[in-house]
């Protein structure tokens, strides 16, 4: 009979032999055992890397600013050297696309490995086991201690686990709101300071930092803490639709029943060959690693986040028994039944070929994009036009963005059908980030200006480097012949 995970069973048998289910039974608290072994090296290695981008990142600074800041209140996004502003919202679109078709190559090719190996819920789930782990003990540890009644013991024990993940969980909420507010001004600001004059105490933090890091922290200690394999079972969109993107030849976690079967408990000292059984020793070690209590000898599940711990677990138990390894172990099923997989298949094609389109065409309007923005609207207050001495004029107010990370002198020049002229103009001087409005009056010669109404653009270029320049097209009005 299999071993479960879990500190008690959600079925149970009646004397007619049927399992009933009990569909609103809580979910039981998993108990897994430690594993070693190359999938769980892969996972320790690529995680680690992972979280020390994530914790240093919102550190480093470029000209005294963070490397990456998510200024809302200025409306001002700061990736490395570049800067985004609100226009700039179809280019996230784009990278939300790019990694939507990535996800979906790289599910096809090598079934979920985001999920066991990089997700963030994966990653800090596993830094919250080892950290059970560590206070805690083994798996049948853990199980003893939840089971024995209160002692100094299992207090400091049980005080120390939930301690560390709690600090853990507050690292992890301030750095993500160190996101969004310069870390050291967060974390200074987060200590309150006495008013000299009142001597009172003050907080100079804005309460929707205290409110939001607080929030990450809370829930960081409940995901990674407490609900772990039921956010990727329940919340997570991505676990159920993962599946139509396999096919037969997707590499994901199979158990080789073929070899494996019948099963069946039997001594380490008889050999492969003296016994009528399969290579599945029945031991279990698959199930009580397994970080969403399923067992991989039923065939593929959705639970399955493809971390290949049982691949490990079942390799250990196979070198014990000298076995070949991988009774369990990341293939395919069309190699299972048929010995070869096919990994240059039309679909990998064809969603390789849309990840690359977009990919490149991605790079060169990254490569291409202008960091000044010009906004041309008509004056509404004016009259549509005014004709004075012999001229025709109309007024705009011209917006200029500099998107630029320095300030830079602009220059205007108009361009349309007819040949106008600005009549107020003067080059503008504009600091980085600054948003600078200009009334533009437009004007053009009466006898020259025969329609009533012509598309005149306003061009704004920066002196210093000509690529910085934008234009925007609006009407010119007149009063027609
Ligand atoms: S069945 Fe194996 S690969 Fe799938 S989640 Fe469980 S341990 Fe990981
Ligand atoms: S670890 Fe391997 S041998 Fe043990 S029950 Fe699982 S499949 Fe069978």
């Amino acid at each position: 009979m299999t071993q479960e995970n879990r500190s008690s069973p959600s079925t149970a048998d009646s004397d007619d032999g049927i399992r009933y289910v009990n569909l609103y039974e809580s979910e039981s608290k998993i108990y897994t055992r430690k594993v070693t072994g190359f999938f769980q090296n892969v996972r320790r290695y690529t995680g680690l890397p992972l979280i020390a981008a994530y914790l240093l990142l919102p550190w480093f600074q470029i000209d005294g600013r963070p490397l990456v800041l998510f200024d809302l209140p200025a409306r001002q996004f700061h990736v490395f050297n570049a800067t985004f502003w609100p226009q700039d919202f179809m280019l996230l679109a784009w990278v939300l696309i790019i990694a939507a078709f990535a996800l979906f190559t790289i599910t096809v090719l090598f079934g979920r490995v985001w999920c066991g190996f990089t997700c963030p819920q994966t990653v800090w789930t596993l830094m919250y086991i080892s950290v059970e782990h560590f206070f805690e003990g083994d798996r049948n540890k853990q199980i003893k201690l939840d089971q024995q009644p209160w002692s100094l013991e299992k207090a400091w024990r049980k005080t120390g686990k939930h301690s560390v993940w709690l600090l853990i969980a507050f690292i992890t909420g301030a750095t993500f709101i160190g996101y969004f507010v310069p870390i050291r001004e967060l974390l200074a600001g987060m200590i309150p300071s006495r008013d000299e004059s009142s001597g009172m105490l003050e907080f100079t933090l804005n309460p929707a930092a205290y409110f939001w890091t607080l929030f990450f922290t809370g829930m960081t200690y409940l995901n990674a803490g407490w609900l772990r394999e039921q956010v990727c079972k329940y919340m997570c969109p991505y676990a159920r639709f993962q599946s139509v993107m396999y096919d037969n030849d997707t590499l994901a976690v199979h158990y080789n029943d073929k070899r494996g079967e019948p099963r069946g408990a039997r001594k380490a000292s008889v050999s492969r060959e003296e016994t009528a059984l399969g290579d599945c020793i029945d031991c279990s070690w698959c199930v009580q690693v397994c970080p969403v209590d399923i067992d991989i000898r039923d065939g593929m599940q959705y639970e399955c986040i493809n971390c290949g711990l049982c691949v490990d677990a079942c390799n250990t138990v196979m070198d014990k028994m000298n076995y070949p390894r991988d009774l369990i172990s990341f293939t395919s099923e069309d190699a299972i039944q048929n010995g070869r997989t096919h990994v240059f298949r039309l679909r990998v094609y064809g969603y390789a070929f849309v990840l690359l389109t977009m990919v490149s065409a991605f790079i060169y309007v990254l490569a291409n994009r202008s960091p000044v923005g010009v906004d041309v609207i008509r004056d509404r207050g004016a009259r549509l036009f005014r004709v004075r001495g012999g001229e025709i004029q109309n007024v705009y107010t011209v917006k200029i963005n500099n998107m630029d990370q320095r300030p830079h002198t602009y220059d205007i020049r108009l361009e349309g059908d007819y040949p106008f002229i600005v009549e107020n103009y003067r080059p503008m001087q504009i600091e980085a980030g600054e948003v600078f409005t200009l009334p533009l009056r437009v004007g053009i010669d009466k006898d020259a200006f025969d329609v009533e109404k012509a598309s005149i653009t306003v061009i704004v270029t920066a002196r210093d480097e000509e690529k910085i320049t934008a234009s925007e097209t609006n009407s010119f009005i007149g009063p027609g012949k």
